[in-house]
Parts: C-alpha cells; structure tokens; sequence
C-alpha cells in the first residue's frame, strides 16, 4: 500500500454481486472480515483458471485492507476425496503423497503470483473430529438420516435448499448427476440428498465413527473447516462458479442446518475461464499451466492477464493475452512510482470489485506520464522492482 497519499482510501461502501441476492448490494462487513475460498483438490497441476480465482480473492482483500479492515481468508485443502483417491489407484501412489506433490507445485504457483497469505490452508484429513461431530449436529436436528452404512443429508426437511443457485430441480438434478452427485443411489430418498459420511472401498482410507468405518462427503468438510477456523457465520464464501452447486447449495444447508445460524452473508463467484470453447478444466484436459506460463512471462503480467477481466464474465484463452499484459506492465514501469490513478481505482474496486476498470484508469494514468506504484499495488503488481 502507498506510504503517503492525498487520496482518501474510502469514499462510498463496496458494493458487490451476491450470488444468493441475485443482485449488486453493499458489502459492509465490521473491522474484522472472515472470508472462506474452497480449495484445490490436489490430485493434477493447478491451472490458470484456478489461479484467477484466488486472484479475485486476493485483490478483494487488497481493497478491504486498503479501506482499514483485517481480512482472514481461509482456503481448504481437500486431501481425501472421490478424484484423488480414484487418480492415486490409477497411478499405483498414495493419495497422500499424490497430494504433497500437488500441493507443493500449487503453493510455489501462489507465491510467485505473490498472493497474501492464507489465515490458514486446513486439511480435511485433519478435520476428521471435526466433521464426525459436525455429522452428528445435523443428525440430532433431524436433517440427516442413515442408511447402508451411508449418513445423508435430508434434503426435503431443508425448505430453503436451491436458494443460492437458484435452480430448478431439474437444473439441480442435472448438475449433481455431472458433478458426483450419485443421484441413483438407491439409498437416498430423494436424489439430490448427498452424502455426509459413507463406507470406504476395501482400498480407500477410513476413519471409524458411529455408522460404521468410512470417510466423509464431499460438501462436509468445508462445512466443518468454516466453522472450525472462522466461527458460525462467515462475511463472504468464494469459489468458481461451478461450486455454486451442488457444493456451495449443500455446504450452506448442512452448516445451516448444523448450527441454526446463518452460514454465509454474501456468496462471489468467479466465472469459469475457457479454452478451445469449453471450460477450462482437468477433465477435459484444455489447460494452461501458470507454472508454464512462469517459465516465459513476468509473474505480474500473469496477475495482470488475469485481472483484465471481469471476474464475472467468463472469458476464453488467446495467444493474445500474455503479450497484452506483458506490454501495460512495461507501461506501468516506466510511469514508475505515484499515486496516479489510485482514487479511479478504488471507485472501480468498490464497484462489484471491477479490475478492468481499475487497469483502464492506471493505463491513463501512466500513459498521462503519472507515477501508478500505488494503484498498481491494489491490484498486486509491485513495481517498486524492475
Ligand atoms: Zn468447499
């Protein structure tokens, strides 16, 4: 942040797209904020769509800091999952050093994008306590219900489900059948109940508990870890827009659920980035790696290609976005160090946290021949180096 500066750090409140709302609304958490950011899946290298993500995040917390608050974003780590216990049976490995890996190859991409550090990266193996008892708070306020050695969540007992995304229950059914829903499982009472706690396959780890030897469901981990590091009700969830259901729609019955208390106060959702029309995704396997990408580029013109856009406008990949930012960042250096700029990108950040806008008003800044140091600093982008 500027040492010294004429430039009132606040104005008007933020304002920000809630996903819940459906609507841009004032986002005016007290001195203190808690955010939660759901995390990789270590089980293939991270690509630049994640990295845009947490690069939204990031900014947003640059711009809360810069207004006078603390932030505290937590960012999980999902170390015991369907995916990585299926990828490590597939490469004859552990899960857990298939995980180590990953996450050493995600955390050096993260610091070389010189993000603010986590408030803390929990594991969900270390939450095992944590979600059995979790599992029984849900159980005990007659949400959940048990069967063939499955613990699941009861869906027709929670009214409000489908309030955050906003599906029909045909979108709903859709989505969780794609997204490892099991919606056939001939169990469940209804499809779209998920799965709290279920039985390990013979060579997948387990934990004991009171139905039985198994391992947790996928939503309940960032149930139990939001509670456990931030409290019961937190000031902001993110994650990409494919989270918003069923993860985010099943994470906020259950915590609702648990508790008795609101879970979130504002849902942000980072739009999906594409390539070759589709989105950018492991499974599909249409990547750009920011470890490749760090290979040839200057790390900050990777946050730079990254906040050009709108983090709820889904953009597609071109040859022509590394050269577009390499290039303003070169511009942003010679303009050198001032406080151009700085009082258009705040009014840009509050406003549904606009990262175009903001890039727009330090390129005329310095194309004005005005130092950008601090406003570039918003956005992450230290110039004080070469
Ligand atoms: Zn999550």
């Amino acid at each position: 942040m500027p040492e010294t500066t004429d430039v009132p750090a606040v104005s008007s409140p933020m304002r920000l797209y809630d996903t819940a709302r459906q609507a841009i609304v004032p986002f005016e958490p007290g001195p203190l904020v808690t955010m939660y950011t759901c995390g990789i899946t270590p089980y293939d290298a991270t690509h630049f769509g994640h990295a845009a993500t947490y690069l939204t995040y990031d900014v947003l917390q640059r711009r809360l800091r810069d207004r006078g608050h603390e932030t505290r974003c937590v960012r999980n780590i999902t170390d015991v999952d369907d995916d990585l216990l299926r990828k490590a049976r597939e490469l004859g490995v552990h899960y857990l050093d298939l995980a180590a890996g990953e996450i050493a190859r995600f955390d050096a991409d993260i610091e070389a994008l010189e993000m603010l550090p986590s408030f803390s990266e929990p594991r969900a193996t270390s939450a095992i306590a944590d979600i059995r008892g979790f599992i029984g708070m849900v159980l005990d306020r007659g949400h959940a219900y048990e069967a063939g050695g499955s613990v699941y969540f009861d869906v027709g007992s929670w009214k409000t489900f489908g309030e955050i995304s906003h599906y029909s229950r045909d979108e709903m059914l859709a989505f969780a059948a794609e997204r490892g829903g099991n919606v056939d499982d001939p169990n469940k009472r209804d499809p779209l109940d998920f799965v709290l706690w279920q039985p390990s396959a013979p060579d997948e780890p387990f934990w004991e508990s009171l139905w039985g030897p198994g391992r947790p469901g996928w939503h309940i981990e960032c149930s139990a870890l939001a509670l456990r590091e931030l409290g019961t009700t937190i000031d902001l969830h993110g994650g990409g827009s494919d989270l918003i259901f069923p993860h985010h729609e099943c994470e906020s019955a259950q915590s609702e659920a648990a508790t008795g208390e609101p879970f979130v106060r504002h849902w942000m959702h980072q739009a999906m980035v594409r390539m070759d029309g589709e989105k950018m995704s492991k499974s599909l396997g249409n990547l750009v790696f920011v470890s490749e990408l760090r290979k040839e580029w200057d790390t900050r013109a990777i946050r730079l290609a990254a906040l050009a856009h709108h983090y709820r406008t889904p953009w597609e990949w071109n040859d022509q976005i590394m050269p577009t930012a390499a290039t303003r960042l070169k511009g942003w250096l010679v303009a050198g160090q001032g406080d151009g700029g700085l009082g258009e990108a705040r009014a840009a950040l509050d406003d549904d946290l606009d990262t175009p806008a903001a890039i727009a008003a330090i390129d005329q800044a310095a194309a004005a021949g005005h130092g950008v140091s601090a406003a570039a600093a918003l956005l992450g982008v230290d110039l004080s180096r070469s």
